[in-house]
């Protein structure tokens, strides 16, 4: 149902975002990659994602994010989906990684938005899909800016999801609990560092500890609902933040 839409998603040589242009490829969409990694291994998942092209634009970087939206064109489906984590007590906090989060995770999102929605618009046909996360809604201590970033991104989506309504383009967070990906285990060892907490200890009782299904989401279910959200059936489906984080939220 995606044929002839162009589909770019951000971060998406790894974890979420791969699983969403999967996804969304498997739909028909035409997807355009972003995001690092081993060059083999995108060239190989360029040819699995039927010769997409892929830019390895580094998001911080406003110039790169212009230039990059330049050479791509008319987006129909824009995944705002790059982002990263760092754990630390707020007080001890990198300031570098501070600006870094709030840069990747929410400034990039408004770069691209800006720059895909007047295609949109002329289209009058497009989706724009944010990956938040559960905290985007609650909070946990040591994520000083992810969660501010997180929470500043629910609240970007809800207002272009208002002012994008009447265009046929809606704006929608998708909020994952856990998911097994490099992220997650990347902040394991800083997370055994801040709580004095062994590896099993941070797995159990820091990350599944919340998650009410007490399993990681997998990227593909993940997938499967940014694809939902493309479909016309789903055009109704605006400015919403849809939880996938096995009942965390509920509590
Ligand atoms: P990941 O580390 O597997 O993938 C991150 C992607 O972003 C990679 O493709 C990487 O190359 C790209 N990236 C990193 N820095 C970049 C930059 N400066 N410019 C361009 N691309 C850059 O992470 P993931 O777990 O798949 O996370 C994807 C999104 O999902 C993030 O926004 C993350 O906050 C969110 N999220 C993840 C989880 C989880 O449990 N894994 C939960 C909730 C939300």
């Amino acid at each position: 149902f995606l044929q002839g839409k162009r589909a770019l998603v951000t971060g998406s040589t790894s974890g979420i975002g791969l699983a969403i242009a999967r996804a969304l490829h498997g739909e028909g969409a035409e997807v355009i990659l972003n995001g690092f990694g081993d060059e083999r291994e995108i060239a190989t998942l360029r040819e699995e994602l039927g010769d997409a092209a892929h830019y390895g634009a580094d998001l911080t970087d406003v110039a790169a994010v212009e230039a990059m939206m330049a050479d791509a064109g008319a987006i129909d489906i824009l995944v705002n989906n790059a982002g990263v984590q760092h754990v630390s007590p707020v007080e001890d906090f990198p300031v570098d990684k501070w600006n870094l989060i709030i840069a990747l995770n929410l400034t990039a999102a408004f770069h691209t938005t800006r720059l895909a929605v007047p295609g949109m618009k002329a289209k009058g046909w497009g989706r724009i899909i944010n990956t938040a996360s559960a905290h985007s809604k609650v909070a946990s201590p040591f994520k000083s800016a992810y969660n501010a970033s997180k929470h500043g991104i629910a609240g970007f989506t809800k207002t272009i999801a208002l002012e994008l309504a009447e265009h046929g383009v809606t704006a929608n967070c998708i909020s994952p609990g856990y998911v097994w990906t490099p992220l997650i285990e990347g902040q394991i060892p800083d997370t055994m560092k801040a709580r004095g907490l062994s590896r099993e200890e941070v797995i159990n009782d820091v990350l599944l500890v919340k998650q009410a299904t007490k399993k990681f989401v997998q990227p593909e279910e993940v997938g499967a609902l940014a694809a939902f959200l493309c479909r016309d059936e789903a055009q109704n489906v605006n400015g919403a933040n849809w939880s996938v984080d096995g009942g965390w939220t509920a509590e």
